[in-house]
């Protein structure tokens, strides 16, 4: 084919190279150029070369847009006569000419970015259309018919993308149209119905902007090509790509292929296919065609599609070719792939091949099948499942009981699957703003459409009355991990009364609904859920066993009672790396005798210091100390249960126990509600020797003596530790006793005591004095040894600094980047979630929520100083993170970087861990599908 002429020759000021051809068996890109090319041009560009049908066309680099924007939205200097060089060498392939009325060339303009955002960016077809163009198009094809619709969709397209008249008016025309003719379907309606509709929509377009319509074909181009350019930056993109975390900054490439047409009659077609089943992974072509349609009718979910699988009986050899295609591009890409086609009066024409999207189950079958067939190493098995498909491998299920015991008010199909339960509400950004007040809600749609993105990201669910298995709804829905049930032909919608209605049975914006997007079942109410077992999921277990093999990283688990601690284990947890040991004090009789603990423990510790520097006490002070000591005693021997729970279901693993951390009022009731129970006590004249007033008086007077502007910065972590001694000193009586238990009972327990918040070496130092006192008065006392050590948590950006420092004086240390985050950005971390922050990543001012995702470069680049401050002083010391970001992918990715030895993470997200950690270790994981 003629091809574009090289950059060189086109600019003698070697600007980029902004236009990549393919067409006649040669393309200018290749599958490897996705930065540059999009995912779709890469894709064209690879078929082409592989000697598949591709219709000729251009791509427009993604650095084109990125230079229009740059450029205050001006088309980049160069490109457009490279985009008319390209156009002729469309041209001279086939012989058409764009605006030649004798035999006129169509394009699509199509997006297409580097990562695949189904549906988020813009379109038009059938450009290079007017009334001339038409007359050449309805002579070549003989079908009037034809050409009218063309001509009609391509103004109301053109209208709506480029030109951005709201596409309601064109649609409420259409369907005008359709009643007056009595018509059904689109295709009910005759050629001269289509002329009067084209007309109809011209109107609009003059209406709505006060300009006719554009009839020269390159105006048009130009426009397309700047609204695709647009659309990057359109709201659903946006939406689509801050929940996805794909950078602002990589622009989308712009397609201009030679149309072909699927709307030529019975003879012609148009569909999608996927190579594997999406949903599970079986090995069998997956997708959905039209006879006599255009592409946007599959997609849309208008038309009722057929299965691929009846395409064999329409159209046998058509079927038969692209059975081959598909397979041979999926061996091309060793990956299952999703494909676009049309045919074309019995010829077939690919559109389209890219990695396909795929629920969490098909994921995981398709990487062990993969494997299994010899396409794929285990490794990268490992690199082809998101970590997300692992926690919705996880999810909740309903309860087969409650399931059995309730009639489905409908039935859909199993779009995306898993149990939800939420309130219905029948519009995105509703269903935003209540989810956002932490209600649970489901959406409820005729039919979703990319506007209704951030709606269906914010809900537990979705459900639509109309679309196939490749409508919106149900693709969105599998990729951001939603159940979803689609085509629920009886349910019937009243957006203006916010009620729905399935054979005469209605419910109401609020009320409960479950769906099953397993099964496609929907239920009124609230169905209850159950846990699935991680043990039946062979496939999974399979891609984690191979993750064990590849990471470097440990797996630990936050953990707090032996139950946790065991689930933990079960999914394959190494250790603990923290045990809130305060989560203990709060439960049931345990608050009554911690606060009893409190209500003297200033008290007691200044009367036992007096006796200690050898001072009388008077008999009050003795009573009070036995007090403490009985309440510190009783907290003691509990405490020393629940160790030796833990201990025992973590046997042979490291147990990292932190001692008493939040602030001591944390355990008394609030300060107000004291206040207002006094008030009420006070008002109602009764005596202070009431024994409730005579408690409330006493907690609110403690209340009142721990009160603290800045409670997250005040008297807690080890400064309450060495303020109040008897509570730490306790805790590792209690930990070091448990071990003896254990240890005498046959067990291998190896506990590890870490002390919270330091942030000088000297608080260290002097706690580390005091326990290892108590530590080894226990050991000595019971004649039995143990094996612990002692470690601190770095969760002080000061600490961070003078990690060599503290190193002497700790074994370990445990990153807690709750902490550490809050105190380096001076952010509350109880306030800023809740408040600023959800605003702050909205507007961009920060990439993510530091809280969710480690910053690395700020948090990050403290923990990186840490890390190797603390080994240079103690080249053994063992160093993890037990702050929520251990859990996540992205920042466990970090702390692979850093050479940290375990992330510690929740139970449930220690299978993610096992893979992220093992991602981590690939190079260049292949996460960017
Ligand atoms: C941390 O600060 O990261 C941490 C794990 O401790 P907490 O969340 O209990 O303060
Ligand atoms: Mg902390």
């Amino acid at each position: 084919m003629a091809q574009s002429a090289p950059a060189a020759e086109r600019s003698p000021t070697a600007a980029p190279r902004y236009v990549y051809a393919f067409g006649a068996g040669h393309a200018e890109g290749d599958a490897t150029m996705r930065d540059l090319l999009g995912g779709k041009g890469a894709g064209l560009a690879e078929m082409t070369n592989a000697g598949l049908p591709v219709p000729p066309g251009f791509t427009i680099t993604t650095q084109a847009c990125v230079d229009y924007f740059a450029s205050g939205e001006r088309l980049p200097d160069g490109l457009w006569p490279t985009v008319l060089d390209a156009l002729a060498a469309v041209e001279a392939e086939t012989g058409k000419r764009l605006g030649d009325p004798i035999n006129p060339l169509l394009v699509s303009v199509r997006s297409g970015a580097k990562f695949s955002m189904p549906g988020m960016m813009d379109t038009v077809l059938n450009l290079g259309l007017n009334e001339q163009t038409l007359d050449g198009l309805v002579r070549l094809t003989g079908n009037e018919r034809f050409g009218w619709d063309a001509y009609r969709r391509f103004i109301q397209m053109f209208g709506r993308i480029v030109l951005g008249v709201d596409g309601t008016l064109f649609e409420h025309a259409l369907e005008a149209a359709k009643e007056r003719r009595g018509a059904a379907t689109d295709t009910d309606l005759s050629a001269a119905d289509l002329r009067g509709l084209a007309a109809e929509f011209a109107a609009i377009v003059l209406r709505e902007t006060g300009r006719p319509f554009p009839v020269d074909p390159h105006e048009q181009l130009e426009l397309a090509i700047r609204a695709v350019f647009a659309s990057w930056f359109g709201r659903r993109a946006r939406d689509y790509r801050a929940y996805n975390k794909i950078p602002d900054d990589l622009g989308t490439a712009v397609n201009v292929v030679t149309m072909v047409f699927g709307n030529m009659g019975d003879d012609s077609g148009t569909g999608v296919a996927f190579t594997r089943d999406p949903n599970t992974g079986e090995k069998l072509l997956y997708g959905e065609f039209l006879t006599n349609a255009q592409g946007e009718d599959v997609v849309a979910g208008i038309r009722t599609p057929r299965k691929i699988s009846e395409l064999a009986d329409a159209m046998p050899e058509v079927y038969r070719e692209f059975e081959q295609i598909a397979a041979r591009l999926e061996r091309h890409y060793r990956d299952m792939q999703d494909l676009e086609f049309t045919i074309e009066r019995g010829r077939l024409y690919m559109l389209q091949t890219r990695s396909g999207k795929r629920t969490a189950a098909a994921a995981v079958k398709i990487a062990v099948d993969m494997v299994g067939e010899g396409i794929l190493a285990p490794r990268e098995a490992v690199g082809r499942i998101e970590p997300a498909h692992v926690e919705q491998l996880l999810r909740d299920q309903f309860d087969p009981a409650a399931l059995r015991a309730t009639k489905p008010l409908a039935r859909g199909l199993n779009a995306s699957p898993g149990a939800a339960v939420g309130r219905a509400v029948f519009d995105a950004d509703r269903a935003a703003e209540r989810a956002g007040t932490g209600e649970p809600v489901i959406l409820v749609r005729t039919e979703t459409s990319p506007d209704d993105f951030h709606g269906m990201a914010a809900s537990r669910g979705v459900l639509t009355a109309r679309g196939g298995a490749t409508s919106h709804a149900a693709v969105v829905a599998r990729q951001i991990g939603k159940p979803c049930v689609a085509g629920v032909g009886e349910l019937h919608i009243d957006y203006r009364e916010r009620t729905a209605e399935v054979d005469g049975q209605a419910f109401a914006e609020g009320d409960w609904i479950s769906l099953d997007g397993s099964t496609g079942e929907v239920y009124l109410g609230r169905i209850p859920t159950i846990q699935v077992r991680f043990e039946d999921q062979g496939g999974l277990q399979t891609i984690l066993g191979w993750a064990d093999g590849i990471r470097r990283l440990q797996i630990w688990t936050n953990a707090d009672k032996p139950e946790e601690a065991a689930l933990a284990r079960s999914y394959g947890a190494q250790g603990i790396g923290l045990c809130r040991t305060e989560h203990m004090f709060r439960e049931g009789e345990r608050l009554e005798i911690v606060r009893d603990a409190i209500l003297v423990a200033a008290t007691a510790t200044r009367a036992k210091d007096k006796a200690g520097a050898g001072g009388q006490l008077s008999d009050d002070e003795q009573a009070t100390i036995a007090r403490f000591d009985a309440a510190v005693a009783r907290l003691e021997q509990l405490q020393q249960g629940d160790f030796e729970g833990i201990l025992r279901a973590m046997d042979g693993l490291p147990v990292i126990i932190r001692l008493i951390d939040p602030p001591l009022h944390e355990f008394l009731p609030n300060h107000e509600d004291l206040l207002r129970s006094i008030v009420v006590f006070e008002t109602s004249g009764t005596p202070e020797s009431d024994p409730e007033y005579a408690r409330a008086l006493l907690l609110y007077r403690a209340a009142e003596a721990l009160r603290e502007q800045n409670p997250m910065l005040g008297l807690r972590g080890i400064r309450l530790g060495l303020m109040i001694p008897d509570f730490v000193k306790m805790q590792t009586r209690a930990i070091l006793n448990a071990a003896i238990a254990v240890k005498r009972a046959g067990g291998d327990p190896h506990p590890e005591i870490m002390i919270p918040l330091v942030g000088h070496v000297n608080e260290l130092r002097r706690a580390r004095e005091i326990l290892d006192r108590e530590a080894h008065s226990v050991i000595e006392r019971a004649g039995t040894s143990v094996d612990f050590k002692f470690g601190t948590m770095i969760e002080i950006p000061r600490a961070c600094w003078v990690a060599d420092e503290i190193a002497r004086y700790a074994e370990f240390f445990s990153f807690g980047t709750n902490d550490l985050t809050q105190m380096t950005y001076g952010y509350s971390r109880d306030d800023a979630e809740g408040g600023f922050l959800l605003r702050y990543v909205e507007d961009r001012i920060l990439p993510a929520n530091p809280f969710q995702t480690l910053d690395t470069v700020g948090v990050g680049g403290q923990m990186r100083m840490a890390v190797e401050k603390g080994r240079a002083a103690r080249p053994d010391l063992s160093v993890g993170i037990c702050g929520e970001h251990g859990g996540d992918p992205a920042s466990i990715a970090f702390c692979e970087s850093i050479g940290l030895d375990y992330v510690s993470c929740s139970p449930f997200r220690v299978p993610v861990a096992r893979l992220a950690a093992a991602q981590a270790v690939l190079a260049g994981p292949e996460r960017d599908r």
